[in-house]
């Protein structure tokens, strides 16, 4: 199987209780061809395949400040979600 970034988490399925939010995605797993899902917990984005178990994650704020774009007031959704994807794709080394 694909090794991906170190911040990648083994999702357990525990954990989906603190999931405010997980909804699909247009992006495909390359490994199993499933949707790929973006939660939400209290504090993270997670984004990955739920049925593989791997995500990559980033804190809310960090994402905030680099796409929010404050002078037009607008969340640059699109612009995230490629580069959550980008993560997704790298492998480690
Ligand atoms: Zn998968």
């Amino acid at each position: 199987m694909a090794r991906f970034n170190l911040c990648i988490g083994n999702f357990n399925l525990a954990d989906r209780n603190h999931v405010e939010a997980a909804v699909a995605t247009t992006y495909r797993c390359p490994l199993c061809g499933g949707a790929l899902e973006l939660m939400e917990d209290g504090r993270y984005l997670w984004f990955g395949c739920w049925r593989c178990k791997i995500y990559v994650r980033r804190e809310k704020g960090e994402l905030a400040k680099k796409f929010v774009d404050y002078r037009r007031r607008r969340f640059m959704w699109s612009q995230m979600m490629e580069e959550l994807y980008r993560i997704f794709m790298s492998p480690v080394g």
